[in-house]
């Protein structure tokens, strides 16, 4: 399951809001006891530029924008935060309760670098064996070349809560031009080879011997997993990793790790997602081309290096009943590589986050985003199947591209700036409007993609939200992973933060008690009669 739109959300437990004290409390023990993850000062890459201050605020709910008046409203923004902007946004009045219980979320929301580094461990021997593995494998000799490009929320150091959700993609080289064929406004793709292969590639052709089969990639890649796990040791003899079962329109291997005389609770999740790369003397799609829309928030050279990257596709399946035979084998273009730079690199200046006088809250405001979309789900998992972490990370870089001031986003504005992000995320299901970042005809809360009432149930569900004070930012209460290994860790102090538990009792508790008693009430009416 997730990110990029490799990236879905998880539930894990189902929700309460009557957390709220214990949260609190926890949150409060956490701060104490919690490491950080550190930033990273390194800044190779991507290089930015300093712009003017710029600022726009979300759209009022009732207001239906269109792009032309969008632009016309930033000028006026602009105007407006040459005048001031600090004035107009500091404006906006939230409670102090309200801030404080962003604040301590944002805290509660951090990795400890313990569990990261007890997970990555795990993960990276993993990665190191199966490379090893595959460039062994003479009978398939297609995968023999392959290599690791780390995505997803991990790496990007937007993790939430617990580290057990790794994302990686491996590389895979396309031998030859390909004709890219868009299947729904540039996201999907027929992929064709542009003469007839010779080598390896053949092997996953469908009969026309042109079009590249995107379920023979993911089919040979699960038994090339699958055999590889039949020698594979794990570092921690006590865990074992398995295969999960292959589900229709995911374009991953999805593998969990066990402690081996407790099957029934994962450790960690890993999304193993085959990428196939296109020829290096070949650009993105037409579609695309322009890249996305950077030029205020990270500058035009920045732009210009992103389009320089290569794009690659993942084998993903299109939504839908009565799709063609292509469209079954369809692929679907992925950015994950380029994300992952643009949060590291997230600056409007190059000193951005270098130090802890620059530091901003752009990363807290995502994470504390994923929370509340991770809590959405949870609370209505039938009602909101359709959301996904995706959904937030777009209307993120969205409002990053507009409201790009390095000092819009000053560490103690972050309340203000999360609401802003959530202003943003509730105009954009309001408008029935996200479009892809990368992909800009492609829209997200298109009926296509996001059915109607979904969205009007996710904007219900967020207009109720701010009106409660965001009951649903609080970490879920899955099982950590550290409870399960109390015998291995070093620091016992660390057990003493978990979540309270799903068990039955710990709801029942939780019960306001009056219900209980309605209920002996009624009973005893019925035993009476
Ligand atoms: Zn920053």
């Amino acid at each position: 399951m997730k990110v990029s739109a490799e990236e879905y959300g998880r539930s894990q437990s189902s929700g309460s809001c009557s957390y709220e004290l214990k949260v609190i409390v926890t949150i409060l023990e956490r701060e104490t006891a919690s490491e950080e993850v550190a930033v990273d000062a390194s800044r190779p890459g991507f290089v930015s530029t300093a712009q003017d201050s710029n600022y726009a605020p979300a759209s009022s709910p009732t207001e239906v924008t269109s792009p032309c008046r969008q632009r016309q409203k930033q000028k006026v923004q602009k105007q407006l935060s040459e005048e001031g902007s600090m004035l107009v946004e500091d404006s906006v009045p939230i409670s102090p309760e309200l801030a404080n219980w962003i604040k301590l979320n944002s805290k509660g929301l951090k990795i400890r670098k313990k569990d990261r580094q007890w997970a990555s461990e795990v993960v990276n021997d993993f990665r190191e064996c199966l490379l090893k593995f595959l460039r062994s494998c003479t009978k398939e000799p297609f995968f023999q070349s392959a290599e690791f490009l780390n995505t997803g929320s991990y790496f990007e150091k937007v993790k939430i809560h617990s580290p057990d959700e790794f994302d990686m993609m491996l590389k895979l080289q396309s031998p030859a031009r390909l004709d890219m064929k868009e299947l729904d406004g540039g996201l999907f793709y027929q992929l064709d080879l542009d003469h007839q292969p010779r080598g390896p590639i053949q092997a996953f052709l469908l009969d026309n011997e042109r079009t590249l089969s995107s379920s023979k990639i993911l089919k040979t890649m699960y038994r090339l997993v699958r055999q590889f796990l039949k020698t594979y040791k794990v570092p921690d003899e006590l865990c074992h990793w398995e295969v999960n079962r292959k589900r229709p329109t995911s374009p991953a291997v999805t593998l969990s790790l066990y402690r081996s005389e407790n099957v029934d609770e994962e450790l960690i999740s890993l999304d193993l997602v085959p990428a196939l790369e296109i020829h290096p003397s070949q650009g993105w799609p037409a579609v695309v081309r322009n890249g996305p829309d950077v030029n205020n928030w990270l500058g035009k050279k920045v732009r210009l290096e992103i389009k320089s990257q290569p794009c690659y596709f993942v084998p993903k399946r299109m939504k839908g009943q009565n799709i063609s035979d292509e469209a079954k084998e369809s692929w679907r273009i992925s950015f994950s590589h380029i994300e992952k730079k643009m949060m590291t690199y997230h600056g409007n200046t190059k000193t951005c986050c270098e130090s802890n006088a620059t530091k901003c809250c752009r990363k807290s405001c995502l994470m504390l985003l994923k929370s509340l979309i991770e809590g959405l789900k949870q609370r209505f998992p039938k009602e909101l199947d359709d959301l996904c972490s995706y959904h937030g990370k777009t209307a993120f870089l969205h409002t990053l591209s507009v409201r790009f001031h390095d000092s819009m986003w000053a560490c103690e504005k972050l309340p203000g700036c999360f609401l802003y992000l959530l202003g943003d995320l509730e105009d954009h299901a309001r408008r029935g409007s996200l479009p892809h970042f990368f992909v800009p005809d492609c829209n997200l809360f298109s009926p296509l993609h996001f059915p109607r009432r979904a969205l009007a149930f996710l904007v219900n569900a967020l207009l109720e939200q701010k009106r409660e004070g965001l009951p649903l930012l609080k970490p879920p209460a899955p099982v950590s992973p550290l409870k399960l290994r109390t015998s291995h860790s070093e620091d016992s102090s660390v057990l003493t933060e978990e979540q309270p538990t799903n068990s039955l009792l710990s709801h029942l508790n939780k019960l306001p008690i009056f219900i209980v008693a309605l209920v002996v009430v009624v009973f005893l009416i019925y035993v009476n009669k």
